[in-house]
C-alpha cells in the first residue's frame, strides 16, 4: 500500500475528532440534529484550519441514515459507506481555483436539476471559491440564493475579503481559527501514539510554532521530520537540522554580539550558519519571529509562565531570552525588526542574499547610520556602555570627557576676548565711522543713522527711532562680530530708540550728555 500522509490518515471522520474548531463543529452538530440546516454555508480562515474537513463530515452527516449524538454521521449506514468509497454521488468537490470559469459554474447549475438518486442531499463543496471569476460569482448568485431544497452549498476561503458581498450575505458565515501551539502539540502526540512513534516534546513545540496555526502544516512538516529521521526517536536537534532551522541559542548568541558590538563574532555565527546549509530567507524570518518573541518577553509584567507557554519555549530557553530581552530598548528592538523585515522583503529575489544580511547586521550595530530617536537612543545607551567600561578599566572618564570636549569645540571657537574697558567703549564711539564702514546691508544703514555713546561701561547706541532699535537689536550678532573685529575686546551695548513722542532723557536718564558727546564727535568724525 502506498504512503499516506499522516494529514489523510488521521483526518478526522466526527465533529468530535476535528480539534480547535469547537464553536463551528457544535453550531453545525446541532443544526443536524434539529433538521434544520441552511442551503448554503461560507467557511473562511486560513489553510490547514480544518474547513475541508469539517465540509466533508457535513456533507456525510447530512447524508446518515442514523446520525450520532453530536450530528456526525455514523460511518456505517449504506449512504455513509456509499460515499466514503466513491459509489454514491452526493458529495461533489470543485476546487475554484482551477474550475473558475463562467462554465464551471453553468455545469453545476445543470446538474442541480437532478435530484439525487439515493438520501436526502447533494452537496457541493467549493474550495477557493474567492478565485471564481466575477461571471462565475454573478452565474452562481441566482442559485445560491434558491436552490432545490435537495442542495447544500459549502463554500471554503482562505481570502473571505475577496469574495463579493451578494455571496457573502446568502451563506451562513462560519470562521476557522488558526490553532494554538499547544492544540497542535497535544493533536500530533495522539496521531504519534497511534503510529507508535516517538518524538521529543521540545522537537513538536518547535513544528507546531513552524505551522502557524494551521494543523495540516503541523502534521506535513511531522510527516517530514519522520521520513528524514532514521533514529528510534525525533530530537529537538534532528528536527532542526531536517528543517534546516536555526535554534534560538544561535539567535540569542548573535544578539549578544551585536549588543556587545562585536561585528566579527556575529559575522562569524551567520557563517557557521549558512555553512551547515541553513537557508538565509528562513534564517532571517525566524530571526524576526525570535525578535518579536524577544519584544514580548520584554514588555511582559509577572505573567511569566504564560509567556513562556505562548512562546512554546523551554524555561531555558525562555531565561536565555530574558537576558537578552533585558539588554535591549523597546525602541532599538522595534528598530531591528523593522530592519530585518524590509531585509526579507530584499533577498527574496536576490541573488546576494549572504551579503545583504551582513549589512543589515551592521545595521543594527550603527544606529549612527540612522537619523530617527530610537537609533539616537541606542547610540547614547552604546555611549553608556563604553563610559562605563572605561571606568571599569580605571580611566577617569570626567577628565577625558572634559579633554574631548575641548578638543572638538576648538576649531569652531575662537579663544575668548578679554572685556572691554570703558576706554575701549570710548574708542568705539570715537571710530564709530570705521565701524560703520565694516557693516554692509541694513546693519551699514542702521549704524549710518545711530549715534554712538557710553554710559561709562557699557556702548550705548542710540537709534532715531524704536524702529530702527528692533532693527538693530535683530542685527545684534552682526554688530558684535564688528566690534570685536575692530576692538579684538568683547564688547557690551545697549541699543535704545525713543518711541513717537518719547523723551529719551526720561527713559535713559544719562543719555543726555553722551548723546551731545558723542554726537559732536561723530558729526566730526
Ligand atoms: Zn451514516
Amino acid at each position: 500500500m502506498s504512503y499516506q500522509s499522516l494529514y489523510r490518515k488521521y483526518r478526522p471522520q466526527s465533529f468530535s475528532d476535528v480539534v480547535g474548531q469547537e464553536p463551528v463543529t457544535t453550531a453545525i452538530g446541532n443544526q443536524i440534529k434539529s433538521g434544520r440546516t441552511g442551503h448554503a454555508y461560507l467557511f473562511t480562515g486560513t489553510r490547514g484550519t480544518g474547513k475541508t474537513t469539517v465540509a466533508k463530515i457535513f456533507a456525510r452527516a447530512v447524508n446518515c441514515e442514523d446520525p450520532r449524538p453530536d450530528g456526525s454521521p455514523c460511518g456505517e449506514c449504506e449512504m455513509c459507506r456509499g460515499i466514503a468509497d466513491g459509489s454514491l454521488m452526493n458529495v461533489i468537490e470543485i476546487d475554484a481555483a482551477s474550475n473558475n470559469g463562467v462554465e464551471n459554474v453553468r455545469t453545476i447549475i445543470e446538474e442541480i436539476a437532478y435530484r439525487p438518486q439515493k438520501g436526502n442531499k447533494k452537496v457541493y463543496i467549493i474550495d477557493e471559491v474567492h478565485m471564481l471569476s466575477a461571471g462565475a460569482f454573478n452565474a452562481l448568485l441566482k442559485t445560491l440564493e434558491e436552490p432545490p431544497e435537495y442542495v447544500l452549498f459549502i463554500l471554503a476561503t482562505t481570502e473571505v475579503g475577496k469574495v463579493p458581498i451578494t455571496i457573502l450575505s446568502r451563506c451562513q458565515r462560519y470562521d476557522f481559527h488558526r490553532m494554538p501551539v499547544e492544540t497542535l502539540v497535544s493533536r500530533m502526540q495522539s496521531v504519534l501514539s497511534e503510529e507508535g512513534t516517538k518524538v521529543e516534546d521540545k522537537a513538536l513545540s518547535f513544528i507546531a510554532r513552524q505551522a502557524d496555526g494551521s494543523m495540516r502544516d503541523a502534521l506535513s512538516i511531522l510527516d517530514q521530520c519522520l521520513a528524514f529521521n532514521f533514529e528510534e526517536v525525533l530530537t529537538y536537534d534532528h528536527t532542526l537540522e531536517i528543517l534546516g532551522a536555526v535554534d534560538n541559542s544561535v539567535f540569542t548568541r548573535i544578539m549578544e554580539d551585536i549588543t556587545e558590538q562585536k561585528l566579527a563574532d556575529a559575522i562569524k555565527l551567520l557563517d557557521d550558519t549558512v555553512m551547515k546549509g541553513r537557508d538565509i530567507q528562513a534564517f532571517v524570518a525566524d530571526f524576526i519571529a525570535y525578535m518579536r518573541d524577544l519584544l514580548l518577553i520584554s514588555a511582559e509584567g509577572d505573567t511569566e509562565a504564560d509567556i513562556a507557554d505562548i512562546l512554546g519555549v523551554s524555561t531555558d530557553t525562555y531565561e536565555q531570552m530574558k537576558s537578552v530581552a533585558k539588554k535591549l530598548e523597546t525602541d532599538t528592538l522595534i528598530r531591528y525588526i523593522r530592519i530585518f523585515s524590509e531585509l526579507s522583503a530584499q533577498i527574496r529575489y536576490s541573488s546576494q542574499k549572504k551579503t545583504l544580511t551582513e549589512i543589515a547586521i551592521v545595521r543594527l550595530m550603527h544606529p549612527e547610520m540612522q537619523e530617527d530617536a530610537a537609533a539616537m537612543r541606542q547610540r547614547l545607551a552604546i555611549l553608556e556602555r563604553k563610559i562605563d567600561k572605561l571606568e571599569r578599566d580605571g580611566v577617569k572618564v570626567n577628565a577625558a570627557s572634559q579633554q574631548t570636549g575641548a578638543a572638538v569645540q576648538a576649531p569652531a571657537k575662537k579663544l575668548p576676548l578679554p572685556k572691554a574697558l570703558p576706554e575701549d567703549v570710548q574708542m568705539a564711539c570715537d571710530n564709530w565711522g570705521r565701524i560703520r564702514a565694516d557693516a554692509s546691508g541694513a546693519l551699514k544703514s542702521l549704524l549710518a543713522e545711530a549715534k554712538p555713546s557710553t554710559d561709562g561701561s557699557n556702548l550705548v547706541i542710540v537709534c532715531g527711532n524704536d524702529v530702527s532699535a528692533e532693527t538693530l537689536k535683530d542685527n545684534a550678532d552682526d554688530l558684535k562680530a564688528i566690534l570685536e573685529r575692530e576692538l579684538k575686546k568683547e564688547v557690551t551695548f545697549v541699543i535704545y530708540g525713543p518711541g513717537k513722542g518719547e523723551d529719551p532723557d526720561t527713559k535713559y536718564p544719562d543719555l543726555e550728555s553722551a548723546i551731545n558727546f558723542d554726537v559732536e564727535i561723530n558729526d566730526n568724525f
